[in-house]
């Protein structure tokens, strides 16, 4: 029997085989391909939509101009700022590249993430990079504390809950957060105690790094959407952390020994100097590299997946003196801005500046400590100028060391 000559041009069915048949002008559709070609368009919106409605656009720039917006923010630390520079730059050129992938059909070399570890002693400025990548790049950032996890079945945090407090940053926008930064600090208080393996189940070091190993790597990770423990009834949100860059930031205390054990220099010497002592130290951290972090404690899976390895020098008095008047927003900045609103200009003469870096040095108190430094000296003249009638108000030596001897800073001298 001869075949309806009428058919529908998408998917061949004959006249018979279908219920309805739309003419165009050089074919017919069937409703069966009427229906497909909806799902696919509705598909296709859908997808469009969700990348619309995120609020997070990333704006990726080249390396140089990374360090350069650095720059504005962080003082000092050029290495690690390139190396952080080019890590992110590179795993976002990484998802450019895939999305255009998944459109023009595959392309066999695949650009391994980029997951970095920062070494630094504690307020030498790890935090504020990982902040001001993350800002520069406008993708939802969190800071997560590595010590508040604990091994699955103990009490504490299950790691997944990292992922918890990324989704809330950008409210539960799962593709937002599939793109963010996380900073894990304290790293290193997790490495396991002592190069070998332990035999007695270790909580909160080693059990916790394995915890971290698939959400580092790039897997679908299911997140108790309020964080804490996972329990059986919750609902959980799944997130693809192949995207999500890990920044790990630690102060890996003792640290210089190991690197010193192996580039083979002695910091314990007979006639070397403190002075000399501490010099070497910061030129040791330098050489740091993922064996040395092993032999501190981490286990290797996990630093295979952090690739990307730099340090941080500790903060000198010049860089101290920098970071009170250099990044876009410093202390002397934001406390001159602080009386313009009370239509008072702030003079601070530059003994003030040394002096509080001067203390800041003797205290040991850091970069952290110069906003306590600033406070103290600052805190009478903030409480009483706003109410007598003046315009002008200039921070002199003698103010500023009389403020200072009488504030709490000054009983909080290190013997
Ligand atoms: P870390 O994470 O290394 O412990 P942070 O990044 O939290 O230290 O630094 C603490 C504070 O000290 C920062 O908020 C910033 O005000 C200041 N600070 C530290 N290092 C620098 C730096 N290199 N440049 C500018 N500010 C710094």
């Amino acid at each position: 029997m001869a075949k309806n000559p009428l058919h529908c041009s998408f998917c061949g069915r004959s006249r018979d085989e279908v219920k309805i048949l739309i003419a165009g002008q050089e074919g017919h559709i069937c409703e069966n391909c009427v229906e497909h070609a909806r799902e696919i368009i509705d598909q296709e919106l859908l997808v469009k939509d969700e990348k619309k409605s995120s609020s997070f656009k990333l704006t990726v720039k080249k390396p140089v101009e990374i360090k350069k917006f650095l720059d504005e923010y962080v003082i000092g630390q050029d290495e690690a700022k390139k190396v952080l520079s080019v890590a992110v730059y590179n795993h976002y050129k990484r998802l450019q590249h895939k999305s255009s992938d998944n459109q023009v059909g595959g392309n066999d070399v695949e650009i391994e993430k980029s997951n970095i570890v920062m070494v630094g002693e504690t307020g030498t400025g790890k935090t504020l990079l990982a902040k001001s990548i993350a800002r520069m790049l406008n993708v939802p950032f969190t800071i997560v504390d590595a010590t508040v996890f604990t091994e699955a079945g103990y009490v504490g945090e299950d790691v997944e809950s990292i992922l918890t407090r990324l989704l809330q940053v950008c409210n539960y926008d799962v593709t937002a957060a599939e793109r963010g930064i996380v900073y894990i600090d304290e790293i290193d208080k997790i490495a396991r105690k002592g190069d070998n393996p332990s035999i007695t189940r270790d909580v909160s070091g080693e059990g916790v790094q394995q915890g971290m190993l698939k959400l580092l790597e790039g897997t679908d990770v299911l997140v108790p959407p309020q964080g804490g423990r996972k329990h059986p009834e919750q609902k959980l949100i799944k997130i693809n952390t192949q995207n999500i860059l890990f920044i790990c930031g630690g102060a890996f205390d003792g640290i210089d020994k190991i690197i010193a054990r192996r580039v083979q220099t002695n910091t314990i010497g007979f006639n070397v100097d403190k002075d000399q002592q501490e010099s070497m130290k910061q030129n040791l951290l330098r050489y740091v590299n993922a064996p040395d972090l092993k032999a501190f404690g981490l286990i290797p899976e996990l630093l295979g997946r952090l690739p990307v390895v730099t340090h941080l020098d500790p903060l000198d008095a010049a860089t101290l003196r920098a970071i009170l008047t250099e990044p876009k927003n410093s202390l002397v900045k934001q406390y001159k801005k602080l009386f313009e609103l009370e239509l008072i200009q702030l003079n601070i003469e530059e003994d003030v500046l040394d002096f509080m870096v001067e203390k800041a040095m003797e205290y040991k108190l850091g970069a952290r400590g110069l906003r306590s430094i600033c406070e103290g000296i600052l805190t009478d003249a903030m409480y009483e100028l706003p109410s007598a009638k003046v315009t002008e108000f200039t921070l002199d030596l003698e103010y500023a060391k009389r403020k200072f001897d009488n504030s709490k800073l000054s009983l909080l001298k290190v013997a």
